[in-house]
């Protein structure tokens, strides 16, 4: 599986797009220089519904599961999500600022949503990820590093290093020594 970036666009061929419009434009100058993997479903535990894509456009019902009242103002959206069966789906342009990071750090720069783009796999931080996820996951980071020069296959991050103690996202789970080969 290989996944191509339009680089005008900052959107991928051949996937479903899902706009979203918690996301603004980069501060002036800024260089993409991180990425960042986060783990998530909805209701927690549960996979395969259309929750996250109503998540990300501001429009998960508050009363169809307990846990979304308390999430469904939530302002928030990743650039892209990998679902258990490894389809990807893309919320916001890369070339555009996402809003996956929240207060974060990252080796002394704060507000990592600037400088970065979200990667969700759909998951839990206890339960193993999907072969499939790494394969479209891969896909993504590779076409990623292809299309953007000033990122770097060693900064890629967990969510839960540039937010400890706030998040422990994507979690134990995430096998990252998977990550080196599928960057081949
Ligand atoms: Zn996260």
């Amino acid at each position: 599986m290989e996944l191509e970036i339009n680089a005008a666009t900052g959107l991928l061929s051949a996937v479903r797009q899902v706009a979203s419009p918690h996301c603004d434009v980069r501060p002036a100058g800024t260089t993409l220089d991180l990425i960042v993997l986060h783990g998530i479903s909805l209701p927690p535990g549960e996979f395969g519904g259309p929750w996250i894509d109503r998540l990300f456009t501001g429009s998960l019902p508050p009363g169809a599961h307990p846990y979304f009242a308390q999430i469904c103002a939530a302002r928030v959206s990743a650039h892209v999500l990998v679902r258990r069966g490894g389809e990807v789906v893309q919320y916001v342009p890369f070339g555009l600022r996402a809003w996956h990071a929240g207060v974060s750090q990252y080796q002394g720069r704060s507000a990592c949503n600037d400088f970065s783009v979200g990667i969700e796999f759909e998951g839990t931080d206890e339960l193993r990820y999907e072969d499939a996820q790494y394969d479209a996951g891969g896909a993504v980071l590779r076409a990623l590093l292809r299309t953007y020069p000033t990122l770097d296959r060693q900064r890629i991050v967990a969510h839960s290093e540039i937010a400890p103690g706030r998040k422990t996202d994507p979690g134990e789970s995430f096998d990252w020594a998977r990550i080196p080969a599928l960057l081949e």
